[in-house]
């Protein structure tokens, strides 16, 4: 039997968002975060860059959610390619900024990384990141997980054993990939529960309102596309309106069903679109 079903419990909310690349755009990020608070999240996250460029622009976000919007702000941080003293130093950046929650990444190699600074490099995986975390800060740490499995590892199960030493390092809360058929997610849930991992686990949901996103944001996670989300794009990708809104039916109805399924919470990626976002949590 499924152990997710439970139609009592609280379904909590929550949204990603970027720092945007121009200075321009960087300074409209704070009146859409003001936007999003109108929506009540629990939780707002903000993402790190690739290898770790623009970390500043990370923290200057989460401190202002955390301290101008007072909502809980969790800064991404990933450890690939960095010394234990380049992290000492975004840990006391962190502190500063008054942010006490990341989620603790491993990061993708960058290109410029060498095979000999890569198999050298001294955090191998994020649960290496989550143990120096633990020992070195007081911070709350989460972390992330694949409902599909990560696309280095050669299977789910072994994904999933190594999931639960990240969270037996320390991890107290998880948010997935994005995924699109919600069979998976009940599918890893069910797996995550009987191994023993019983840290919540935040539903990520993104919404596809171009057929370009499917191209590049999607192509990159990994995460099956169903026939129907295919059909969609199939059908409507060419006109804008028409594509946007059958991309936001298809997450409400996505979110809807997690939600009946009474999962901890859903996480947004919200590519920094507040209309999009706004949209969705009036249907849902
Ligand atoms: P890990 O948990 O370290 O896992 C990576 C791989 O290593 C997996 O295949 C795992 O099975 C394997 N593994 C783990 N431990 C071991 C071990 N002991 N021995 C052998 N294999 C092991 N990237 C960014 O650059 N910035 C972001 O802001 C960002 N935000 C993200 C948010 C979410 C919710 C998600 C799901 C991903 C995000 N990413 C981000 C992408 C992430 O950095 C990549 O997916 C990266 O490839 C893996 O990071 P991880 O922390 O999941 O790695």
């Amino acid at each position: 039997m499924s152990q997710v079903i439970s139609s009592t419990h609280k379904t909590g909310l929550s949204f990603e968002v970027f720092p945007p690349k121009k200075e321009d755009e960087f300074e409209n990020v704070f009146t859409l975060l003001r936007g999003f608070k109108e929506l009540n999240p629990d939780f707002i996250s903000c993402t790190y860059g690739a290898g770790g460029s623009r970390a500043g622009k990370t923290i200057e976000i989460a401190s202002f959610i955390q301290k101008e919007l007072q909502i809980d702000a969790i800064a991404h941080i990933t450890c690939v390619g960095f010394r234990k003293e380049d992290l000492a130093r975004n840990c006391a950046a962190l502190k500063e900024a008054g942010v006490n929650h990341v989620l603790a990444l491993r990061g993708d190699r960058p290109q410029s990384m060498t095979d000999e600074q890569f198999n050298s490099r001294e955090f191998f995986y994020a649960s290496d990141l989550v143990h120096y975390l633990k020992e070195h800060t007081d911070l709350q740490i989460s972390g992330a997980c694949y409902p599909e499995k990560h696309f280095e590892s050669p299977s789910l199960e072994e994904d999933l054993q190594h999931l639960k030493e990240k969270v037996e390092a320390g991890v107290t809360s998880l948010v997935t990939q994005m995924f699109f058929d919600n069979t998976y997610f009940y599918r890893f849930l069910d797996k995550i529960r009987g191994m023993g991992i019983h840290v919540p686990v935040h539903a990520g949901i993104m919404p596809i309102t171009t057929a370009k996103q499917l191209g590049t944001t999607v192509s990159l996670s990994g995460s099956s596309v169903p026939k129907k989300l295919a059909d969609i794009i199939a059908t409507y990708g060419e006109d804008k309106d028409d594509m946007r809104k059958a991309g936001i039916d298809y997450a409400v109805n996505q979110i809807r069903d997690l939600k009946e399924h009474g999962v901890d919470g859903i996480h947004i990626y919200s590519m920094n679109k507040l209309k999009t976002t706004t949209e969705i949590c009036s249907q849902i």
